[in-house]
């Protein structure tokens, strides 16, 4: 049956997936709406832009009255709620806007959604029973962990250690309370470090990747020790169009790629990578400098996937090796696109050290 699913933050980089991903293997329609921060950007989205099933509304997901207008005119079916200010080092710089953006935004659309769902429920009830506001969260709500094997799971309580995570886990305990209190069809799913196309480049991977391409230093925060546990995007948008359509209402459910890696590693699979796909005189190894850590840097975060594996069979296709060569070979291909955003706003400074 065809739906409507109500897309925010969808010109971002995972956002951006899972429009690309409905449109073009589901039969469902989609509305995209995004405030186009410095994060969003339409041209992720251009390949399905003339597609008939797919609408963009640039608007605020705090702003009460645009929400509640997009509820009227589109009449969700389903709510992706991926809207959010996302990185880590800004939230450390400037934390109100991500309380702003990720706590009182998500106030904002759950307060939205259930008056739609109310009403909803007066006339339609089977469209009501469908309904779906599904949250789209990330692992580090949990805290970080010891080298000591341990995983999160969806009962891992929480702890979170950045302004970024706080929000992220005030806004997971709203749509856990909206569930509860008011009966809100709800679902929440926490990921691990998503990688691939279209990624900021202000990001461990493409931020190293862009460097290297043009022999600038490639900065290691601290000792480069840090493990992350890392999914393909595509994997994680296929994931999140599954829970959102086969996954039970006011269950959690952690999604992971099963890829430890330290961010040494990383940028050391990286160089060696660039050195096969865009050979050059020097190693680009030889670019790594170490600069000081992050503040409250949490040192390991490893997702157990196996509830959503068990209970919805979903399983990442793409290994840590052939994503990676997937997100390379697609920079290389792609200059137009990151051009443009190095032309913008960002210019890959440093950012969140404390003065
Ligand atoms: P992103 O920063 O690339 O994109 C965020 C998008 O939200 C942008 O398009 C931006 O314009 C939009 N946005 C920001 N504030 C808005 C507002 N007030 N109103 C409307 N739109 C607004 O982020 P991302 O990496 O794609 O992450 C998407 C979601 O997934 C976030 O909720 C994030 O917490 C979560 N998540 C991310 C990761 C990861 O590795 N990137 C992992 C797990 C979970």
């Amino acid at each position: 049956m065809t739906k409507t699913f109500l897309v925010t933050g969808g010109a971002g980089f995972i956002g951006s997936a899972v429009v690309r991903e409905l449109i073009a293997n589901t039969s469902h329609r989609v509305i995209n709406v995004d405030k186009l921060t410095y994060a969003g950007n339409l041209a992720s989205v251009a390949s399905v832009a003339y597609d008939a099933r797919y609408t963009f509304e640039r608007a605020d997901i705090c702003d009460d009255d645009a929400m509640a207008r997009i509820f009227e005119q589109y009449q969700p079916d389903v709510v992706m709620h991926l809207a959010a200010e996302s990185h880590v080092d800004r939230s450390i710089d400037g934390p109100r806007e991500f309380i702003q953006t990720n706590v009182v935004g998500t106030l904002t659309l759950l307060e939205v959604a259930r008056a739609y769902w109310e009403r909803t429920k007066q006339s339609e009830e089977d469209k009501a029973r469908g309904f779906r506001f599904h949250h789209i969260s990330t692992d580090e709500v949990y805290g970080d962990l010891d080298d000591d094997g341990s995983l999160f799971t969806e009962q891992t309580p929480y702890a979170p250690s950045s302004p970024y995570s706080a929000s992220k886990a005030g806004s997971d305990h709203l749509v856990r309370a909206w569930l509860r209190t008011y009966g809100l069809p709800c679902i929440i799913t926490n990921c691990s470090n998503n990688y691939g196309p279209y990624h900021f480049p202000e990001k461990l991977i493409p931020l190293m990747i862009l460097k290297a391409l043009q022999g600038s230093p490639l900065p290691v925060y601290g000792d480069g020790g840090q493990v992350r546990d890392w999914l393909y995007v595509e994997d994680h948008a296929r994931a999140l169009v599954q829970v959102a359509t086969e996954g039970v209402v006011g269950d959690t459910y952690n999604i992971g790629g099963h890829n430890e890696k330290t961010n040494l590693e990383v940028v050391h699979m990286l160089c060696d990578l660039l050195m096969e796909m865009a050979p050059s005189t020097h190693h680009y190894r030889d670019l790594i400098t170490y600069v000081n850590d992050r503040p409250g840097h949490d040192r390991r975060y490893a997702i157990d996937a196996s509830y959503i594996q068990r209970t919805l069979g979903w399983e990442p296709r793409e290994t840590f090796e052939s994503g990676l060569r997937k997100t390379v070979s697609w920079y290389l291909a792609n200059e137009r696109w990151w051009k443009a955003v190095q032309d913008g706003s960002y210019r890959a400074e440093r950012l969140g050290v404390l003065t």
